[in-house]
């Protein structure tokens, strides 16, 4: 039997969770959010340090109050929320089919919001050479092992990668008495927020070695030592550079994948960079009618946009229900010299939209252009632009009055 829904979201992370808010008030009562585990709030409840909802709240909230601000709302408006329900399947005409300790059970919506988040890069993913004992981790399964269940993962621990996730856990860690040897990042700079740098790292003396990579890990039942080595500039190991530690744990911190197999089967396009979905302004993707938001659209630094993101995708997936989107967003929008990626992929003129992009390596002093043909639409100059930080421009309806082409770069 199929059940008729409005609003299926599937995720109840802080994308999904504020996309289900702002649906319920802009009027559409039929929401309803599924989630695998067994609470709402997605990574954040394991997100124990503060720094989040800064921008939002103008707090520093831990991730489990930055939830809970979300889960309480949503339950003062009634809105639907299954938990412990796993999302096996979406089909392009909008069937959603789960699978939970109740059983199997199909429902056709009339729009979806895809709020899935995003899983960690992997050993097996990077293929790190060595033997292969226990006490490899990666940064989210520590941090779960740790804040969750208090289970302590090591003693003395080496990571790699640079990434805010591996930071946080470097300080983590310590506080819980292991000897962070060192951080180990192959880039000549660092993935995570400069902020994360200094209260993580420098506050506790932990060294971050860049240009540097893990080419062995040794041990049998449990890790013995890792071997790092400096990169060259194709991040290709120097010979001699070899440094041994003695250790037990080797926490990875390469990277996140937005989680887009429901995605794929549904029949909606993939950015190459992203790893989420190409989408319109709307955030609507490929397929009409789902919508794409947060983490597995791409992946956020600040939860607060997140929020955001969910509640944009909310409003244009009301409209969408409503027949009230109109527009036709066939203009591609191309990340161009210095911009890694820019999203939206597509838009259409005469609307203020904001867009979201990242730098392809660290600048100083450089201005973003964005640009029609030969006609430049608008400027904006930084003091420093890093990878690591997303950077969002607005620009205004009348800005994008009649463009036909846009190309985002920066200017040498
Ligand atoms: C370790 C860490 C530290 C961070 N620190 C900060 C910080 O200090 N400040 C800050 O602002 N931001 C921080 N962030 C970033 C921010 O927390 C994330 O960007 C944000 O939580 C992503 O939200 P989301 O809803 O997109 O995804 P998630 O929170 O990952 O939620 C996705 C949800 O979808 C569910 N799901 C996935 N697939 C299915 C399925 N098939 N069926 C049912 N449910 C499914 C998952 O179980 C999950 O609950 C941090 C992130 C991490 C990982």
């Amino acid at each position: 039997m199929l059940i008729k829904k409005d609003l299926i979201i599937v995720g109840a992370g802080p994308a999904g969770l504020a996309a289900a808010i702002e649906a319920k008030k802009k009027g559409i009562d039929d929401v309803l959010v599924l989630e695998r585990e067994l609470n709402a709030g997605g990574i954040l409840n394991q997100c124990i340090h503060d720094g989040f909802g800064l921008i939002r709240f103008k707090e520093a909230l831990t991730g489990p109050e930055y939830a809970k601000r979300f889960i309480d709302e949503a339950k003062s408006l009634n809105i639907e929320i299954i938990t412990n329900v796993m999302v096996q399947d979406i089909s392009s005409d909008k069937v959603v089919t789960t699978i939970s300790p109740s059983g199997i059970k199909t429902y056709k919506a009339s729009a979806i919001i895809l709020a899935m988040g995003c899983r960690e890069r992997t050993r097996g993913a990077i293929c790190i050479p060595g033997t292969r004992p226990a006490g490899v981790f990666t940064a989210g399964v520590a941090q779960n092992l740790v804040n969750l269940k208090n289970i302590m993962v090591g003693k003395r621990v080496v990571i790699l990668g640079s990434g805010d996730i591996g930071l946080i856990m470097a300080r983590r860690l310590t506080f819980e008495g292991a000897k962070v040897l060192a951080v180990v990042e192959k880039l000549p700079y660092s993935s995570g927020l400069q902020r994360n740098i200094t209260q993580c790292l420098d506050d506790f003396g932990i060294p971050l070695l860049l240009s540097h990579t893990v080419i062995k890990i040794e041990g049998h039942e449990r890790v013995k030592s890792v071997t790092i080595a400096k990169v060259d500039e194709q991040g290709n190991p120097i010979r001699g550079t070899s440094k041994k530690f003695e250790c037990d744990t080797l926490i990875l911190s390469v990277g996140l994948i937005p989680e887009n197999e429901l995605s794929l089967n549904a029949g909606v396009h993939i950015d190459d960079i992203t790893g989420g979905a190409r989408v319109d302004e709307n955030l609507q993707t490929s397929v009409p009618g789902i919508f794409a938001c947060g983490n597995v659209l791409q992946v956020h630094d600040l939860v607060d946009y997140v929020s955001a993101e969910g509640e944009l995708a909310a409003r244009t997936a009301v409209d969408y229900i409503n027949g009230s989107i109109k527009n036709k967003s066939d203009i591609t929008v191309i990340a161009g010299n210095g911009i890694r990626y820019v999203l939206p992929q597509s838009i259409s003129p005469n609307k203020d939209i904001t867009f979201s992009m990242r730098v392809t390596s660290p600048y100083k002093n450089k201005t973003i252009i964005f640009k029609d043909g030969n006609r430049q639409i608008k400027k904006k100059t930084f003091k420093a632009l890093n990878p690591a930080e997303m950077v969002r421009i607005d620009l205004k309806a009348q800005d994008l009055n009649d463009v036909r082409n846009l190309e985002v770069f920066i200017d040498e």
